[in-house]
């Protein structure tokens, strides 16, 4: 993969609070995909939050809803943050690597990610999470650059911008892979324990 991973991008000129970032996010055209989009899907979620979840991009729902993981994948996300890890899903920050749905939930191109992540960059900035989820092996792979299989890194607590990262699979991997539900499970006691931890 062609990219700069997360770590080493900088994003000076990008405004330091979430409000001003999403109005500058919301008229964004850095990409083709703004021509196709009917909504921007910023993130959204506790400011403060502790544990953040980073997908790919939004799929048709979001997209229309501008809000991230609304949909059936959205639903099973929102059950495995209340129901495993016990907390309500508002008290955790969600957002995706391309603001903009690629059309026919494509996998985002290379030059789409890197237009995009000084974004998400700027969002870990502000929110300041002590945990990061990567959602899927796209997720995985902008994030940090490593092209090691999510089913090889998936469960691993790695160190990213002096935070803890765990990459496990996507909800809509989940969704058409019930069996894998079991080592995503183990994933989510994991983050449950990094959590309560000092
Ligand atoms: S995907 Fe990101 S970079 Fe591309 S137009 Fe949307 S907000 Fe801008």
């Amino acid at each position: 993969m062609d990219q700069l991973p997360l770590e080493t991008q900088e994003s000076p000129s990008l405004p330091d609070n979430l409000e001003s970032l999403k109005e500058i996010v919301s008229t964004c055209h850095l990409c083709d995909l703004a021509k196709s989009r009917k909504n921007v899907v910023f993130g959204e979620g506790d400011p403060q939050a502790r544990l953040m979840f980073v997908g790919e991009g939004p799929g048709a729902t979001e997209d229309e809803t501008g809000r991230p993981f609304v949909g059936r994948a959205g639903q099973l996300l929102t059950k495995m943050i209340e129901s495993v890890l016990q907390i309500p899903r508002s008290k955790v920050y969600i957002a995706n690597i391309v603001k903009c749905r690629p059309p026919n939930n494509r996998v985002p191109t290379p030059q789409e990610a890197e237009s995009c992540l000084p974004y998400l960059l700027k969002q870990i900035e502000i929110v300041d999470p002590k945990i990061i989820v990567a959602l899927g092996a796209t997720s995985y792979r902008w994030l940090t650059g490593d092209k090691t299989p999510i089913s090889r890194i998936r469960g691993h607590k790695l160190p990213f911008k002096g935070r803890i990262l765990v990459p496990t699979f996507h909800p809509s991997y989940l969704l058409r892979n019930p069996s894998k539900k079991r080592e995503a499970y183990q994933d989510l006691l994991l983050i449950k324990e990094l959590l309560w931890e000092e």
